[in-house]
């Protein structure tokens, strides 16, 4: 049952035309209306918070474009997750099917002109990007990884950006844009949460077995860290990054001052 009927007025561009069957921009001559904004729209009027839905039934509602396959879909979706809208998958939520899909919360009415402009702005300045990435010691603050580092899973490169810690919503103005306490460093998996797509990464029992070999105060660390979905980077860690950066002869002197602190000899 549609959570919506589609004689609603809100459901229908200026042109009467439902706002997920619109194929050109209002108000432009030829401009393509976005993927996302049919998507957000179909999902607003058809769908109440908490139905699901398949790759199948968008491809039937809204033409085989929108989500060619899995890949194509998932891209999609995560514009949307951008948006606030929470749509989780079979790989956050074990109660799905493989190709299904939930609407846990609508997020920004982004086939509106005026909601969607709020996003498109939202990327910082430069100098801001550049601000952020030096207090965090261009190191992501979710997994820790830094700019040098290769990905364990995989080996490949890290790439940084930076991500926002305040819903975006709730970010409206430029200065609250360019305040350095709304933005934190984040590699672009953890920014993306591409880790969510990435088939079966880790197994419960297996992860849960690695954790016997910690120490009680290994453990607590752990705890703090995924509780706040953070790896803070400890002063051990940080006197590493500095040092890493030193001249060869400057390293040796850092080597030696430490063999005398710990009580090596000779
Ligand atoms: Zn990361």
């Amino acid at each position: 049952m549609p959570a919506e009927t589609s004689d609603n007025d809100e459901s229908r561009a200026p042109d009467g035309t439902l706002w997920w069957e619109l194929s050109i921009q209002p108000g432009t001559k030829a401009k393509r209306f976005g993927q996302e904004p049919r998507l957000a729209a179909w999902l607003w009027f058809n769908k109440h918070v908490g139905d699901t839905f398949t790759m199948r039934e968008l491809r039937a509602a809204l033409g085989p474009d929108i989500a060619q396959d899995a890949e194509h879909l998932n891209r999609r979706l995560r514009e949307l997750r951008k948006c606030d809208w929470g749509i989780p998958s079979q790989r956050s939520d074990g109660t799905l099917a493989p190709d299904e899909y939930r609407l846990q919360e609508k997020g920004a009415q982004i086939w509106l002109d005026g909601e969607r402009a709020k996003y498109k702005k939202f990327s910082p300045s430069a100098r801001i990007r550049r601000l952020v990435m030096d207090q965090d010691g261009s190191r992501c603050r979710i997994c820790g990884l830094g700019a040098d580092d290769t990905y364990p899973e995989d080996g490949a490169r890290v790439r940084l950006t930076i991500g926002h810690l305040v819903p975006q919503e709730r970010l409206k103005s430029r200065g609250a844009r360019d305040d350095l306490n709304n933005w934190r460093t984040e590699c672009s998996r953890c920014n993306e949460t591409v880790r969510d797509e990435i088939p079966d990464p880790e197994q419960l029992d297996e992860v849960l077995a690695g954790l016997k070999r910690l120490t009680g105060k290994e453990a607590g660390e752990l705890l703090n860290w995924i509780r706040k979905g953070e790896r803070p980077r400890s002063r051990v860690d940080q006197a590493y990054d500095r040092a890493r950066q030193l001249s060869e002869p400057d390293r040796e002197a850092v080597i030696d001052h430490l063999a005398k602190r710990v009580g090596e000899t000779g």
